[in-house]
């Protein structure tokens, strides 16, 4: 591994004009002003991405190359582990919203990230999404469509993943099923008569089958928070991964990011395991025939990769009754889920409201 000049994540990002801070314009490769409107180019990367070969993280300790210490700050009542920017003066946990103490910031070192997803849509944007989705709820408490007003409620973050590739090599001995189909004469009473038909049924046919299989796996995509409320909704955690850029911190300016909680080690078992699904299925494609046994699979890895990158979603936090719910927009193409609370006094006046409806019409109709 050679040693390359570090890039630095908390490089101050200020305004020529003014020297305010700059932020990460979503949808853009710009950074801008938010008081002047001045922006400027985020310069294009000539390295591409860093794949990190992963043998030597996996078994260093200590400090490792490719890594930097950053500004933490911990949330003392989720626990969410949340990157900021020093110059932030009032800050609130992006999951559970709760203050978070600017003295409480520590140092703490990461992996730098490999890749990063920029946003593609704006606070405005996703706030309006949440906004809409709420208004059409049914059973909602009204105290939620207030909340949903609040766009200081919607947050803009960027979650860890590991990605990993790999060189996929594999054994195996099954057996290859093919179907055939035999008439079969069964007996059936018609009109108290018992009478016999035929019927066709299926039977499979099993032939002994080995081989090997190989193929690279590229980009598995593994979860590195270990937050809990921070579960993203499988219909929210569909990016576009094409569209990843070298790391740069430029994109990070004026979001949040979460250092990862799930550590490189953890997240390669993960990735392990859908190695193996992978070669499953590979090799019942390879035994082919309409159904397959996989009796054993020798499966070897190698030319082992990572990359960390950070992937955008706004989060919407919100306490209803002492219970926290979370909404998610996905930053890159706005697809939006989340838990949501039901009002039970909406939901009872309804029921009551139909019981008197149907009882009207049951006494009414009962005169005719
Ligand atoms: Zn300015
Ligand atoms: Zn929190």
């Amino acid at each position: 591994m050679q040693d390359k000049p570090v890039q630095k994540s908390e490089l101050k990002k200020s305004c020529v004009n003014c020297g305010a801070e700059l932020v990460y314009a979503p949808g853009t490769t710009q950074l801008e002003c938010d008081y002047c409107g001045h922006s400027q180019e985020i310069p294009a990367s000539e390295s591409g991405f860093e794949e990190l070969e992963l043998k030597p993280y996996l078994e260093a300790l200590g400090s490792q190359s490719h890594s930097e210490a950053i500004s933490m700050l911990t949330c003392k009542n989720c626990g969410a582990n949340q990157h900021v920017e020093e110059n932030y003066k009032s800050l609130h946990c992006v999951y559970c919203s709760s203050p978070l103490i600017v003295e409480d910031i520590h140092k703490e070192e990461w992996i730098l990230p490999g890749a990063v997803l920029p946003f593609q849509i704006n606070q405005g944007r996703a706030h309006l999404i949440f906004k809409q989705w709420v208004k059409k709820l049914w059973w909602a408490p009204n105290k939620l469509k207030k909340a949903s007003l609040d766009p200081q409620n919607t947050k803009g973050l960027y979650v860890p993943y590991w990605t990993f590739d790999a060189q996929l090599f594999a054994t195996y001995t099954g057996q290859r099923g093919d179907y055939y189909y035999v008439t079969v004469p069964y007996t059936t009473t018609v009109n108290g008569k018992t009478v016999t038909r035929t019927r066709q049924e299926r039977r499979t046919r099993w032939t002994p089958a080995s081989g090997s299989i190989s193929g690279f796996i590229d980009d598995t995509l593994i979860k590195a928070s270990k937050q809990r409320s921070g579960i993203i909704p499988t219909k929210v955690e569909r990016w576009n991964l094409k569209e990843l850029q070298p790391f740069d911190s430029s994109y990070l300016a004026g979001f949040v990011t979460e250092k990862y909680t799930i550590p490189l080690k953890e997240g390669h078992l993960e990735s392990n395991k859908e190695a193996e699904r992978i070669a499953d299925r590979w090799v019942r494609r390879d035994i082919g025939g309409d159904t397959q046994r996989v009796h054993s699979v020798n499966m070897k890895l190698t030319e082992e990769t990572f990359k960390h990158i950070l992937l955008p979603v706004f989060v919407s936090a919100y306490v209803f009754k002492g219970k926290r719910y979370n909404f998610f927009v996905n930053g890159q193409t706005g697809a939006l889920a989340g838990k949501r609370p039901y009002s039970f006094w909406k939901i009872f006046f309804f029921v009551l409201f139909i019981i008197a409806i149907i009882s009207i019409l049951v006494f009414v109709l009962k005169d005719q």
